[in-house]
């Protein structure tokens, strides 16, 4: 017998051309939503609602299911304090996909769910890439998880979760399309599908922590407390607004490409071998982009996630080191910017290089107890 594995994948539809009233609507229901969830968060723990009938008090109208389920996530986001946004959620029984064969032999994709007024039916936007999936739903040959109704940007979409068991020689059969992303000070950010390549410059990202850095030392100097928290979160809000237009550009690029895995470096490691270390001191200053590094990282994960893509961490090592081309280790690093192989005479832009190293897995991948903490927690996301 094949083995199979599980695994929890999100799909992303676009709600085909809503009309302004649905969309309204829509935006009613998730501004009603986050109001409760707030409100909700407002209630000492022993006294919040467990149940919609409970739960009406708190909240305008919404319809009970929506109730339900935002208590559910609620309640799954433990350490949340206050929500920006939830989206309404509902749960495999109330969300609905359907299909509808043309006369043309072409399909149309629907899905329903309840709103402030009915049940409404919304064609959507199917992407090639999701109808195997959504087939296979119809077909019970995958189990349906919730769904949230999500504003992205100007467009609605509904994200819905759905547990697939895949055939381990079917996956395999599949030839596997490798994305290596380097991090770093010079250039924030670079992607490579081997001859292809995206840059992000870390110029923005290092003139506006400078930029912080002074407005902070001035503040410091008057002991001016609140406006320095003040201050900490605008820097805050403006690097993750950064970081998720990167991450997108990112993942639609693996998109386009077909980059069916995208590997980053493993940032938690923190049992280096000596050279490792030694390595790392190229980029002592990284530490101070680390968060930002690891919200990037975490961005590019879960934007991979929604696109049906895989991400895997590889061990950094050598990574800068070796040539990408021929393999060969190098003993120093390159003084520029450079790639220059002493064996192959390979010259590269010295990111691109280690990108594409990073997409190779030279070192291999990272930790077992490492991705195992990954998958503890997409997982419990998924859950
Ligand atoms: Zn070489």
């Amino acid at each position: 017998m094949a083995e199979t594995t599980k695994q929890v994948i999100t799909i992303k539809l676009k709600l085909y051309a809503p009309t302004k009233a649905k969309q309204d609507m829509y935006q009613t229901l998730a501004n009603r939503t986050t109001d409760f969830a707030n409100r909700y968060l407002g209630v000492e723990k022993p006294m919040r609602p467990k149940t919609s009938a409970d739960a009406k008090p708190y909240s305008e109208p919404l319809p009970s299911v929506v109730l339900c389920q935002a208590i559910r996530d609620i309640e799954a986001k433990k350490k949340a304090k206050e929500f920006k946004r939830l989206w309404p959620g509902f749960n495999n029984q109330n969300f609905r996909v359907e299909k509808e064969t043309m006369q043309d032999g072409g399909a149309a994709w629907k899905v329903s769910f309840p709103t402030l007024e009915k049940r409404v039916g919304v064609p959507i936007q199917v992407e090639k890439y999701q109808v195997k999936y959504l087939e296979l739903l119809l077909a019970g040959g995958a189990k349906q998880g919730t769904a949230q109704l999500v504003k992205c940007g100007k467009q609605w979409y509904t994200h819905l979760s759905i547990t697939v068991w895949l055939d381990k020689d079917e996956r395999e059969k599949k030839p596997a399309k490798y994305m290596g992303i380097d991090l770093g000070l010079i250039e924030l950010a670079v992607a490579s599908i081997l001859g292809c390549t995206l840059f992000f410059s870390g110029a923005e990202l290092a003139y506006i922590r400078r930029h912080y850095a002074k407005l902070r030392r001035k503040l410091q100097k008057k002991g001016a407390h609140r406006a320095l928290k003040k201050l900490g979160n605008k820097e805050y809000r403006w690097i993750t607004a950064m970081n998720h237009r990167i991450s997108h550009r990112i993942v639609e690029f693996a998109k386009v490409h077909g980059v069916t895995v995208i590997r980053m470096e493993d940032l938690r490691g923190t049992r280096w071998t000596k050279s490792q270390r030694k390595e790392r001191r190229r980029d002592a200053g990284r530490s101070l982009h680390s968060w930002a590094f690891f919200q990037l990282r975490e961005f590019v994960g879960y934007k991979a996630k929604l696109a049906g893509i895989a991400m895997e961490l590889v061990n950094p090592e050598l990574t800068s080191l070796t040539c990408s081309r021929c393999g060969e280790v190098r003993t120093s690093r390159p003084a520029g910017r450079w790639y220059t192989c002493p064996r192959c005479g390979k010259i590269k832009h010295i990111d691109t290089n280690a990108a594409d190293n990073i997409a190779q897995a030279i070192s291999g991948l990272s930790e077992e107890k490492q991705v195992r903490l990954t998958q503890k927690k997409r997982k419990k996301q998924a859950a």
